[in-house]
């Protein structure tokens, strides 16, 4: 490859560059290690050009190079680790700059732009834009997927917010995306968007600040055990999650003692008066730890740096479902503390639900777009965490038992950007109506599979 990576070198901007895998700084770490691609270059691109002609049919096509396109590097899917030495990863890192059109409620976003940076750049203009709660999770990666996060409850999902996108496609060129432009691939690219392209810049809406861009947010913590499993989720079930809130279940043990804990993040568009009264019946539980608060929309997901960190090795399961049941999540409790009581080298495995309002989600018609799950309302990830290659089997088995014990009927309904690897494509992208239009849309716009390191819809 080095030769072939010489005559790439020649067609990019001066400010991109070309790091090998022999290079002391070659970097591949991601989330989870044991999603890392081994490549053999890195190629930092510093525009769009350089993306189309890394891409095009002057360089990777045909020299049949299998490439990556990497945001925030949080990808789940198992998949991604076989990108191999033959391959390249396309860092998308430098394209990160947003800009804020308050007065034409719009938000322009580089492709590589990370959930912290937009949020920022959203805050200091007096607007709020649609991203999730994991600050170094790439925009694009999570909207073009879904885009589940806490303002979803007022203003819908990710995807239902973007306007248009511009995309460097299988054969290296640039084309215009939006319900206007190339609209079948509009469709295909709200919700299977990782399939069909790179996006050099996405516009999204940016709507006007909510309480002058001060929410609420809380952090309940239980000692956890079967009884605050049951109180915590029948509070939840009697209360409803409802208009302007959103909130997130964590299981794990958290320092200094490392003892089991249940803590709820509860979120709120708005003030704290109001909070209060939406989130009266958790609030009423008396939490051994109990920091609730005003907090400005951008330091929001502050709270969930740790969770969000790279490296250690954690092959995840999600699963979406329409209730949360309180014996199964009894019962992935009791599974959970024995895990970890057994294996301390995982002592770190955790449960996350997030549950947010979806009645704006459910607004859309479901074949508005490619995205399936509008009728589920809580997202499941079980997340083994350890440092051992060794211990693999064993984290794997215990994060699939957990995931399956919340199937219906043997089948899961997945979030595409929370899928493992080892669903049927039904499960991530719904009926056979759906994929025999996402099959359609791959054999025109990526027949050679050049996407398909990533939840691939087959060709
Ligand atoms: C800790 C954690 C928290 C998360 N929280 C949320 C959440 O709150 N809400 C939510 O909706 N999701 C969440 N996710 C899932 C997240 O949306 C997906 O993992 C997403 O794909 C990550 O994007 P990335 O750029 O960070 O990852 P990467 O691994 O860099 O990319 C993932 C996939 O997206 C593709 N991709 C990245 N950038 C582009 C681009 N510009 N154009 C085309 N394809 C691109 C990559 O090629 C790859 O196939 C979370 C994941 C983790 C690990």
């Amino acid at each position: 490859m080095s030769e072939s990576l010489q005559i790439l070198q020649q067609q990019l901007s001066p400010q991109a560059s070309i790091s090998k895998s022999t290079d002391p700084l070659f970097n591949t770490q991601r989330w989870s290690e044991c999603n890392s691609a081994t490549p053999g270059a890195i190629v930092n691109v510093a525009s769009e050009d350089d993306i189309s002609n890394t891409v095009s049919v002057k360089w990777a096509n045909t020299n049949n190079i299998p490439f990556l396109a990497q945001s925030g590097g949080h990808g789940l899917y198992k998949g991604l680790s076989t990108l191999g030495a033959n391959g390249i990863l396309i860092n998308l890192r430098a394209l990160n700059t947003v800009k804020v059109d308050a007065t034409a409620g719009t938000a322009t976003i580089g492709g590589g732009t990370l959930t912290h940076e937009a949020i920022d750049a959203a805050q200091a203009a007096g607007t709020h834009i649609v991203t999730g709660v994991c600050n170094t999770v790439g925009v694009v990666g999570a909207l073009v997927g879904g885009g589940l996060g806490y303002l979803l409850s007022v203003y819908g999902m990710g995807l239902d917010n973007m306007i248009s996108c511009r995309l460097v496609t299988a054969t290296g060129e640039v084309i215009e995306v939006s319900a206007e432009s190339n609209e079948e691939l509009w469709w295909g690219i709200r919700g299977a968007g990782h399939n069909f392209g790179i996006v050099s810049q996405l516009v999204v809406k940016a709507h006007p600040w909510i309480n002058r861009g001060v929410h609420w947010k809380g952090m309940l913590g239980f000692a956890g055990g079967e009884s605050d499993v049951e109180r915590v989720v029948t509070a939840i079930q009697e209360m409803g999650v409802g208009k302007n809130m959103g909130l997130s279940i964590l299981i794990a043990r958290l320092p200094p003692m490392m003892g089991p804990m249940l803590v709820v993040f509860p979120y709120y568009v708005g003030p704290e008066a109001e909070a209060k009264v939406a989130y009266a019946k958790l609030l009423e539980l008396n939490p051994m730890i109990n920091r609730c608060g005003e907090i400005p929309y951008d330091k929001v997901n502050k709270g969930h740096d740790p969770a969000c960190l790279k490296g250690r090795r954690k092959p995840t399961f999600g699963i979406a479902v329409r209730t949360l049941d309180v014996e199964k999540m009894k019962a992935a409790w009791r599974e959970w503390e024995a895990f970890t009581t057994a294996n301390p080298e995982a002592m770190g495995s955790t449960i996350i639900v997030e549950c947010f309002d979806t009645r704006k989600t459910r607004e859309i018609d479901p074949m508005e777009t490619a995205y399936s799950w509008r009728e589920e309302d809580f997202h499941m990830l079980f997340v083994p965490m350890h440092t051992d290659p060794g211990f693999d089997t064993t984290a794997l088995s215990f994060g699939r038992k957990l995931r399956d014990s919340f199937k219906t009927e043997g089948k899961a309904a997945v979030y595409v950007n929370f899928a493992h690897g080892d669903e049927d494509l039904g499960e991530i992208y719904g009926s056979e109506e759906r994929l025999a239009k996402l099959r359609d849309l791959k054999k025109t716009w990526d027949p050679e599979g050049r996407f398909s390191f990533y939840n691939p819809i087959p060709v």
